[in-house]
């Protein structure tokens, strides 16, 4: 059962933000609620005053610029993000997780901005987004601020948003030649929340050269979203063999802190770390090569 709020639905980002500062004591965001309300009928929050930003169109959109990248608004739908051309054609990677997350209906009305900022280490989008190296904006009374998708995440379902804050945008830079990224999440129901999920990003040298730069990043393999970086290291600079992918995934795998549930026991995540490590990366590796 949900208890009763005051709900308020304002159509800018600065009319939010002032409602924000005003109920600073209990009030929650909501976007597309496709978290939220779950948590709201299961009893586990029950705040007072309900922001819904849904229809601040302005925190709605999908920009490139060759220089700087991929700017996408934090109330996009995951629906837009997959369906969106120039997505596809510069950021497959990005398409290709939003087409493995959750339902259509759900990618229909979830928003990206919320789903980082539930802050489930299962969530498809962190690991991607650390991956190709992204950072967020985040708006306040006060202004903004910005920093790394990866410093975002601080433990289990807690973000480094503050009261008053919310989530506007996230960035992603160009991607540099000879760069592939890949993204594969292990789980028993296709399209449910990942058991364990893996994305790599890698740049070499040339279309053939060494490994000029590696970025791995795991979700549900510790209580947030998080960087291998002792598997990178030994990747960086040098030419990649099938045997080095599967050295990485076993370092990878040992550097994890996972819990279990009733989905996996922490070992057998451990274990599928070690296994989709080599695989995704091996993927970008071929990637990198093509482009
Ligand atoms: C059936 C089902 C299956 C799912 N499967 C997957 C899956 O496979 N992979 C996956 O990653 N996710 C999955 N999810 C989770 C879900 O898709 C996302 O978490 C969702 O996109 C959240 O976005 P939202 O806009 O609905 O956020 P909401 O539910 O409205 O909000 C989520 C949280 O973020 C806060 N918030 C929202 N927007 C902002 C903002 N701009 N600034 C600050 N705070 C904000 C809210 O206060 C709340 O705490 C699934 C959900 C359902 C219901």
């Amino acid at each position: 059962m949900i208890n009763d709020f005051e709900y308020f639905a304002p159509k800018t980002l600065k009319e939010a933000l002032k409602l924000l500062d005003q109920y600073r004591d209990d009030y929650k965001i909501i976007a597309g609620g496709q978290s939220l309300l779950i948590m709201m009928r299961q009893g586990l929050i029950n705040p007072k005053y309900l922001i819904d930003i849904k229809g601040i169109s302005e925190l709605d959109y999908i920009q490139t610029d060759a220089k700087k990248g991929l700017r996408i608004g934090a109330l996009t739908t995951h629906r837009a993000i997959e369906k969106s051309p120039v997505i596809k054609k510069s950021f497959g990677v990005i398409a290709e997780m939003e087409n493995s997350l959750a339902s259509i209906q759900t990618r229909n009305w979830g928003t990206i901005g919320g789903n980082l900022c539930h802050g489930d280490p299962a969530g498809d989008p962190a690991p991607v987004l650390i991956a190709l190296n992204a950072s967020l904006t985040i708006a306040g009374m006060n202004g903004q601020r910005n920093m790394s998708v990866e410093d975002f995440f601080l433990d289990y379902f807690e973000t480094a948003l503050e009261h008053g804050e919310l989530l506007s945008e996230i960035q992603i830079p160009a991607m540099p030649s000879h760069t592939g990224a890949a993204y594969t999440k292990f789980n028993v129901i296709e399209n449910d929340m990942a058991t364990v999920g893996v994305a790599v990003s890698m740049t070499l040298a040339s279309k053939d050269g060494h490994c000029k730069d590696v970025r791995i990043a795991l979700a549900n393999s510790a209580p947030r979203p998080m960087r291998a970086k002792r598997a990178e290291e030994l990747l960086r600079g040098k030419k990649i063999t099938g045997n080095l992918l599967k050295e990485a995934g076993e370092i990878a795998s040992s550097e994890t802190e996972p819990l279990s549930d009733i989905h996996a026991s922490a070992e057998y995540r451990q274990e599928l770390v070690k296994v989709l490590v080599k695989r995704v990366g091996t993927e970008a590796l071929t990637r990198a090569k093509q482009v």
